[in-house]
């Protein structure tokens, strides 16, 4: 069991009592509308320590949030995030916050439905408006053996208490009826994985609002703080050289995502990841016409509309393993003939823009997370195109599992001695365009 060396348990790393993150109440909203005060600032700027109890490599929403729940749940608020760059700067604030849990294996069911749970509650958590809206989301099936594994996966989200269905064009028609859902196109849609509880969230505010929440509790967020080495003496980690000098510290864990396999190698430890590009856009904002998310496993395409209108395209990763987050034309090009495939109507609409991340692949579509061989070296990687919705059931996990030091029963399929050991957990069938 891990425990603070950081002051008595209820205080932050400042010797103060940890904010209760209520100052975004409608009372302090009106009070500070009348008196024209400044609000204050959601997260500080720290002096690096020489030490700290614990140090989380990355600043998305996985370093954050196991920040969060390493003080919240077990007092272990010593700790510091280090961030290259800013935060949400990589996947977290990049990628098109779609969330849902109607995996095909039962260990993914389990843990992605946990997630979604935590996320029905995390704006009165973190008491920060993240947006969650929880309006279905629907796998399009152009063939038959697409078709046969959203029955696969009907059945075992059932077992595990999820909801989902196969439905027919009818029913599709009338949740989406800009489809074409009629048998003269090239790809007819013969049926569809429908998910009720599957949705969209503001990527953004769940980042700034577990930066928040960790930093109330006495959390160190260090931005443009780049790890530059990791020191392993005997087998176990002892600290982290930085751009900003050394820490030490007896755990490290690696949320670094799209950047993991080089913060994993600075501590000797391979891993079966590689970093592939992924592409999202945006058209201009148009009045609400659609209501679920719709993701096309065969045309490799997705279409989701956001709160302010925009219509938010997405697709594959690309297909050559690259660190580049530069858009190319081939994007744009094949997602517009693909999403005019589909909603042939939308063919007056203009993109606004276009961007890239980075998605860390493993060979089973699954995480890698949990202890490797060097002792406190954790990692929580492997997050691929599907990562953001995972966030808060691996922050909670994560954060056990270093509290504990033991994984906890909902990750224990995800450990990295999975890939040597032949027990794969294959997720290709629900992970890959549908993120
Ligand atoms: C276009 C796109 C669309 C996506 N759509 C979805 C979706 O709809 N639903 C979904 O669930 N997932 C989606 N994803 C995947 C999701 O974004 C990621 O899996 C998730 O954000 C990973 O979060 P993270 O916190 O692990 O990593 P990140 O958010 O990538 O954070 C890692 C951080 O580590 C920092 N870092 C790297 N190296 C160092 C270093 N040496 N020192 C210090 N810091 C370092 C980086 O700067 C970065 O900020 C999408 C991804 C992309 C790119």
């Amino acid at each position: 069991m891990v425990t603070s060396t950081n002051g008595a348990h209820g205080q932050n790393g400042n010797g103060h009592r940890p904010s209760r993150l209520r100052d975004y109440s409608a009372w302090t909203l009106f009070r500070r509308g009348l008196d024209g005060s400044d609000w204050p600032r959601a997260w500080h700027d720290h002096d690096l320590r020489s030490s700290y109890d614990a140090v989380i490599i990355g600043g998305g929403v996985h370093g954050l949030a196991t920040a969060y729940y390493l003080a919240k749940n077990h007092g272990i608020r010593n700790v510091a995030v280090l961030e290259k760059s800013y935060i949400g700067g990589g996947g977290s604030g990049r990628n098109t916050a779609i969330l849902r849990s109607n995996y095909l294996t039962p260990e993914g069911v389990r843990f992605y439905d946990r997630s979604v749970k935590l996320y029905e509650h995390l704006a009165a958590d973190l008491n920060f408006n993240v947006m969650f809206s929880q309006r279905g989301h629907l796998t399009l099936a152009h063939n038959d053996s697409s078709l046969r594994t959203m029955h696969w996966r009907t059945e075992v989200n059932k077992l595990q208490g999820v909801d989902s269905e196969v439905i027919g064009p009818d029913k599709i028609k009338e949740l989406v009826p800009y489809l074409d859902t009629s048998e003269r196109t090239r790809y007819p849609i013969l049926g569809a994985l429908y998910h009720p509880p599957g949705g969209i969230i503001r990527h953004d505010a769940v980042v700034w609002g577990y930066a928040r929440g960790a930093d109330a509790h006495g959390v160190h967020i260090h931005q443009k703080t780049e790890v530059t080495g990791i020191d392993v003496e005997h087998g176990r980690v002892t600290g982290v050289q930085t751009t900003r000098g050394r820490i030490a510290t007896p755990i490290v864990l690696n949320a670094t995502a799209g950047w993991s396999t080089l913060i994993s190698n600075m501590a000797g430890v391979k891993m079966p990841v590689q970093t592939f590009p992924l592409q999202a856009a945006v058209t201009e904002p148009v009045k609400p016409f659609l209501d679920t998310v719709v993701v096309s496993g065969t045309l490799h395409v997705y279409v989701s509309q956001s709160d302010r209108g925009e219509l938010v395209f997405g697709a594959s990763v690309d297909p050559f393993a690259s660190y580049s987050i530069r858009g190319s034309l081939e994007f744009t090009e094949g997602i517009a003939g693909h999403v005019l495939e589909l909603m042939p109507p939308l063919s007056k609409m203009r993109l606004l823009r276009q961007w890239a991340g980075l998605c860390d692949m493993t060979p089973d579509y699954s995480p890698i997370m949990g202890p490797t061989d060097v002792e406190g070296f954790y990692v929580d990687v492997g997050w691929g195109t599907y990562g953001f919705k995972a966030g808060p059931v691996a922050g909670e996990a994560m954060a056990a599992c270093i509290a504990d030091r033991r994984p906890p029963e909902i990750i224990s399929a995800f450990g990295l001695d999975r890939f040597l050991a032949g027990r794969l957990v294959g997720e290709k069938g629900a992970a890959a365009v549908g993120h």
